[in-house]
């Protein structure tokens, strides 16, 4: 069914990202006093100047030093001197018939990367990118076929829940901090394009910015990190964000581990599965979300569904049975529905919530695993895809 698809430019105020003047988003706490205090903030003023400027940042929204009002004039002027508030520019918009927004993001060097915005009911979840595109090259995924990459700063990951709050005009007024329940933004899955343990202080920088309670104070459960498997990084994740987990499983052996997800070669499913057992008390959260892509014929027999239940077997779990998002050129097909609801029972009957993933934004390539970005769309052939999966 072909879908209306809504183009249309934001009008969101665009910021200078390539000024010669530090930018003061992307900072932590620590940080930003350290820039406050370099530029001749005295040094018994400098922890309430942060917290005033880091409020009307966060908690405001505010990208004009001169609406700094509880600031002398002259401080605010020394601001705009030496500093800039800077995030990504929206380049365009789509919104999806199901509601589903999809913001096509330019950062610095002209690199775009995409953000998702998913509206269900009684939340909304944010799903962020990491890197413009990723270094891993995951068989099935999209954006794991484009071959520009960078890591995104932390004023980049920041920036994207910043330009959908302002999309969604959720920033509060002042004194009022909106409720968990009724926010329109109330999660972020960091599951847009990249590898986020490939970019780990950034991420977390960027994180703790985002659950700092002064500022867009969203809680450390409502965001998820998805990780396809850095291993030496999970334990980390635990310590230093301490956000849920999930994690890009896909397989129940290592052979077609390897063919879906590449970094199995270097850390195989029995050295991930020791990490992942650690991750729950490490972080002090409940259970982890396995994620499972189904492929038709690749990796969704009754057989594979009894070997991931033996597997992860003492792991508190839930596992997000992911109905395959077709892409063009993509080497696989997505396993009829009738396999996946076989699929699910079986895990379901071995104690697991097993819930099945419904595809949103599929009109414009929103969905799990469909971002690539434009300028990079196509690059590669059928063929060349098809031989790296081992096809
Ligand atoms: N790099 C991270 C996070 C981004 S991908 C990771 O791999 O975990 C978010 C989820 O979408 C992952 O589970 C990924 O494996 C899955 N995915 C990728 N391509 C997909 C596709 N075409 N259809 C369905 N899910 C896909
Ligand atoms: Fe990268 Fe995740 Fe895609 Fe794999 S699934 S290529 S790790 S974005």
């Amino acid at each position: 069914m072909a879908a209306p698809i809504t183009p249309d430019l934001l009008t969101v105020p665009r910021t200078p990202q390539e000024g010669g003047k530090p930018n003061l988003i992307g900072l932590t706490r620590d940080g930003l006093r350290a820039a406050l205090v370099a530029a001749g903030t005295p040094e018994r003023q400098a922890n309430m100047r942060t917290g005033q400027v880091w409020q009307w940042l966060y908690q405001k929204g505010v990208r004009d030093f001169a609406e700094m009002t509880n600031l002398s004039k002259a401080y605010r002027a020394l601001l705009a001197e030496r500093f800039e508030i800077a995030l990504p520019e929206v380049v365009s918009r789509q919104v999806s018939a199901d509601g589903t927004r999809k913001y096509l993001v330019r950062c610095a060097g002209g690199h775009e990367v995409e953000t998702v915005y998913i509206p269900e009911e009684g939340r909304g979840t944010l799903c962020v990118s990491s890197q413009v595109g990723c270094t891993l090259t995951c068989s099935f995924c999209h954006t794991g076929t484009q071959k520009l990459v960078r890591n995104l700063t932390a004023a980049e990951i920041v920036g994207q829940v910043m330009l959908a709050r302002d999309d969604l005009g959720e920033w509060p007024a002042p004194g009022r901090a909106p409720k968990d329940e009724t926010r329109l933004l109330s999660n972020i899955v960091l599951m847009g394009m990249g590898e986020p343990l490939y970019n780990f202080e950034a991420v977390r920088d960027a994180m703790r910015i985002v659950m700092d309670p002064e500022g867009i104070s969203l809680s450390r459960r409502r965001i998820t990190l998805s990780t396809s498997g850095v291993v030496p990084e999970i334990a980390r994740t635990a310590e230093e964000i301490g956000c849920l987990l999930a994690v890009s499983f896909h397989a129940t052996t290592d052979e077609v581990r390897d063919r879906l997800v590449p970094i199995n070669r270097r850390w195989n499913i029995a050295a991930l599965l020791e990490a992942l057992r650690a991750y729950p008390r490490l972080s002090n959260s409940e259970r982890i979300t396995f994620e499972y892509v189904m492929l038709d014929g690749v990796n969704d027999s009754d057989a594979d569904a009894r070997r991931l239940c033996k597997l992860i077997e003492g792991i508190p779990a839930k596992i997000n049975l992911i109905p395959f998002n077709e892409w063009p050129g993509a080497p696989y097909r997505r396993s009829p529905a009738a396999r996946i609801r076989a699929f699910a029972t079986i895990v379901m009957k071995a104690g697991y919530a097993s819930p099945i993933r419904t595809p949103r934004g599929e009109d414009i390539l929103a969905a799990c695993g469909q971002l690539k970005s434009a300028t990079e769309r196509g690059r590669r052939s059928r063929a060349s895809i098809a031989a790296e999966a081992g096809l």
